[in-house]
Formats: C-alpha cells, sequence, structure tokens
C-alpha cells in the first residue's frame, strides 16, 4: 500500500489528525524533565507530582491526553503544525503523521483510536538522553546539549555581537537542562527506570539512547548493566539504538562493546561530515583519526548490526563532504567483508541560520553543489536508494533555497554572525578558521 492509499484506507477513518505518535512514540530529555511526540512538536515539561505515583507521567502527560482528544476528534493540536502546514498545501500532501504512524501496526492504531484519552500508554518507540554531559561542544552544538559548551560560556563568557536567531544558544549556560547536579537524585531518572523494570522493556520496538555523549552518563551503564543481567525478559524484537561521538576514551568503548557484544540488535548512530582537520574544527573535541579508527573497529568486532553516520550539513563541512562520502563509501564495502551495515544521512542544518549552508555566497555554493554532482554520479552505483536521494536534495537545496528557515535574517546579517561567531570562536579554542578551509576562508576574510 502506498503511503497516498496508507492515508485514505487507515488514517482518515479514523479522523482528519490522527496521528500513532502521540500515543506509542516519545522523545523524552531526562535530564531536564522535558516530553514531546516525535520531535516537531516543542517539548513541555513533565509534572514532578504525577511521576511521583505515575511513572509513564514521564510521557502520559495532561497535555499529551488532551491532544490524543484533540486527534481523535479530528481537531488539530496546535504544536504538531509541522504536519498540517505540509497537508494545507495540498489535501493529498504526506506529512510526517503518516510516516510516523506507519511504523505501527493497524491493531495499535485501532486500539489507541478508541481507547479513553485519558488511559495511560505503554511506549514502542521511545528516544531518552539521560542528560547533557559531553566531552565535545560542536560548532552547531550548545550549552543545552554539551556540558563541554556550557564550562565553555561559564569560563570565557557569552558570545558577543551577534544578532540573528542563533545567538541566544550562545549567550548564556542554560542551567535550565540541568536542573540536578551529578550527586543529587533525578526524579525523571529514576521515573524512567521504574517505568522500564515494570513495562517498557516488553513494549518497546525501539529504545534510542542519546544526549549529550552518552558514555559519558552513568545512566547509561545502569541501563546496559540491567540489559546484560536481565536481557532475556525484554522484548526480543527490541533494538537498542545509541547515538555516540566515538570519541571516549578506549577503555570506555570497550566497555560499551563488552556489554553488547551479545546483543544482536544493537545499532550505532554516530555523526562526522567532514574530514581530518576540518572536522576537528566543526566538532570541537573530535580526534579525526580516532573516530574513524573507532568506527571500523565496530565493524570488525561485529558490535553494532549496523552503523548510521548521520551527517549535519553546514556551510563548513561543504568543502570536504564529499571526501567524507568517499570514506562511507569505503566503509560500505569494508562491511562486505566485516559484517555491519552501513550507511550516512545528510540533515541539512537550520538552526542556528547563520551556520546553514545558505550563509555562502552563491559562487561557493555552486562549487560545492558540482563536487556533490561529482561525487554522485561516481558513486551512485554503491549507494542505498535514500541516501542517492538525500544527496540529490542537498544539490538541489544548494541550488534553489534561499533561506535557511522561514524568518530568517537576510543573508547579509548571517553573514555578519557567521564572522562574528567563528571570529571568537578561534580566540576562544586556539583554531584558525582561514587556514583550516582555504576555500571558504578566502570569503572569510573578506566579510
Ligand atoms: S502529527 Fe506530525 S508533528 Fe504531530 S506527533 Fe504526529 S508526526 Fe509529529
Amino acid at each position: 500500500m502506498n503511503d497516498l492509499e496508507y492515508k485514505k484506507q487507515i488514517l482518515d477513518p479514523k479522523s482528519a489528525s490522527f496521528c500513532g505518535a502521540k500515543w506509542y512514540n516519545a522523545t523524552i530529555w531526562l535530564g531536564s524533565g522535558m516530553t514531546t511526540s516525535c520531535h516537531h512538536p516543542l517539548p513541555h515539561k513533565i509534572d514532578l507530582e504525577a511521576i511521583k505515583t505515575n511513572p509513564s507521567a514521564i510521557h502520559n502527560t495532561v497535555q499529551k491526553k488532551q491532544e490524543r482528544k484533540q486527534m481523535q476528534c479530528g481537531d488539530r493540536p496546535k504544536g504538531c503544525e509541522y504536519c498540517w502546514k505540509i497537508e494545507d498545501i495540498n489535501r493529498d500532501n504526506i506529512s510526517d503523521r503518516v510516516y510516523k504512524s506507519k511504523i505501527f501496526s493497524n491493531e495499535s492504531l485501532d486500539e489507541a483510536h478508541k481507547a479513553d484519552p485519558n488511559t495511560d500508554v505503554n511506549l514502542k518507540t521511545l528516544e531518552i538522553a539521560f542528560d547533557r554531559t559531553c566531552n565535545f561542544a560542536c560548532t552547531y552544538c550548545n550549552p543545552a546539549f554539551s556540558s563541554t559548551w556550557a564550562n565553555n560560556i561559564k569560563r570565557q563568557g557569552p558570545y558577543t555581537d551577534m544578532k540573528t536567531d542563533g545567538r541566544n544558544h550562545f549567550t548564556h549556560s542554560h542551567e535550565s537542562a540541568e536542573p540536578y547536579k551529578k550527586d543529587e537524585t533525578n526524579p525523571y531518572v529514576e521515573a524512567f527506570y521504574k517505568w522500564w523494570e515494570t513495562d517498557l522493556h516488553k513494549s518497546l520496538d525501539e529504545l534510542r539512547i542519546t544526549g549529550g555523549e552518552p558514555m559519558m552518563s552513568p545512566n547509561l551503564w545502569r541501563l546496559l548493566d540491567w540489559i546484560e543481567t536481565q536481557g532475556d525478559k525484554m522484548n526480543p524484537d527490541m533494538t537498542l539504538a545509541i547515538n555516540s561521538n566515538l570519541g571516549a576514551k578506549q577503555s570506555i568503548i570497550d566497555r560499551l562493546k563488552t556489554k553488547l557484544k551479545k546483543f544482536d540488535k544493537f545499532e550505532l548512530y554516530t555523526s562526522c561530515e567532514a574530514t581530518f582537520g576540518q572536522a576537528e574544527y566543526i566538532r570541537d573535541g573530535l580526534v579525526y583519526g580516532d573516530w574513524h579508527s573507532n568506527f571500523l573497529h565496530m565493524m570488525v568486532d561485529k558490535v553494532p548490526r549496523a552503523i548510521h553516520n548521520m551527517c549535519t550539513i553546514n556551510a563548513l563541512c561543504l568543502e570536504s563532504l564529499p571526501q567524507l562520502l568517499e570514506k562511507m563509501v569505503w566503509f560500505k564495502s569494508a562491511s562486505k567483508v566485516y559484517g555491519p551495515e552501513v550507511n550516512f544521512t545528510l540533515n541539512i542544518l537550520r538552526f542556528p541560520s547563520f551556520q546553514s549552508p545558505l550563509v555562502l555566497p552563491d559562487d561557493l555554493r555552486n562549487k560545492f553543489k558540482g563536487d556533490l554532482v561529482k561525487f554522485l554520479t561516481s558513486n551512485s552505483k554503491w549507494l542505498e536508494g535514500m541516501e542517492i536521494n538525500q544527496t540529490q536534495r542537498l544539490i538541489d537545496y544548494l541550488d534553489v533555497v534561499k533561506t535557511p528557515h522561514s524568518g530568517a535574517a537576510e543573508q547579509s546579517k548571517l553573514q555578519q554572525d557567521f564572522k562574528a561567531f567563528y571570529s571568537q570562536y578561534d580566540k576562544r579554542s586556539g583554531k584558525n578558521f582561514e587556514k583550516t578551509f582555504p576555500i571558504i576562508g578566502e570569503w572569510y576574510r573578506g566579510i
């Protein structure tokens, strides 16, 4: 059944706004006590009182229950406007609610549709971040998601002289992202474990752990200890996915491999979008050679069944992105020998908009577009359909899209913030933009 038939036959008879993700999927930031359904609606606060008696209230919040009721009646929850905007372009447009419902069985969707909206529901797919502890401070990240970023702002003060939407990412240390200190008990984390031990270990089809860097969090190890000793009680089909920058010490990476070597549904998600010094400039803390070697050793040791590299497409990575993608093709060919499947995704950065590829002038954009066309022409036979589509989508994006998102500042203002940010970043980190990026650097000098 194609996506449109699915929408017409499975979703539309329930209601004009029904989406399975509101019941069965969640992203939860346990460090700050925030939750949302799929990642599109803005996160909202989890009720501390409610989780004292009902740990599943880290997902089954009053707000989500109201939104489920709206969806059962065909009303549109406001927070889901990402989907409504797409559907309003044309009645038959396929929004994410189709893709995010399709992963659940028709029976589960029927159950959700008929259930009392106040009933608590056990999740099927869950992404959690235990805390923001991270050993990296990538340029496109910020203190809300990285303790290294937060410490940088605390030690060296805010970035200044920036005017566009990204500036507040870098002006304070986002302490609300970490209300509980390391030696304090975090009630959201405890509620997660309570729910995990009673229900989630049986109901989840996929658990994805993100961060910060999960390997830096004691809570990852607490969960892996549980899985190591009691994994036979879990849903046997559950996939465990872990996002990692693969920049931890060797002993920590080895510990992860030991814990998961018998778990055959482990998938590793990592990220890198450039090579050598350029990758290290973009992702402060990364040692490119270590990332490469840890990637390869994960394959050779056959610990994950798949490794997915998520490239965050920002302006700076375009100089060496084709080289990185060639490296991915090499990893893909090595996977025929070693086993784990390897693929990549190209996720185009929209925020902070001054780091978007669209900040670059037309001549540079055209040059990088041409480099990607060359890469695609010579390598498409080795790529999956999804990888070809994402590369083509980026080529088209560089060709036709003019602003990173609606409401973004005009390009000249973004370029001023680009210069203001990276000149301060160089001073703080001892890096050198112009030396690291010879092509973009020439233009950067003249801003
Ligand atoms: S309707 Fe769209 S935005 Fe809302 S939860 Fe579903 S997929 Fe996400």
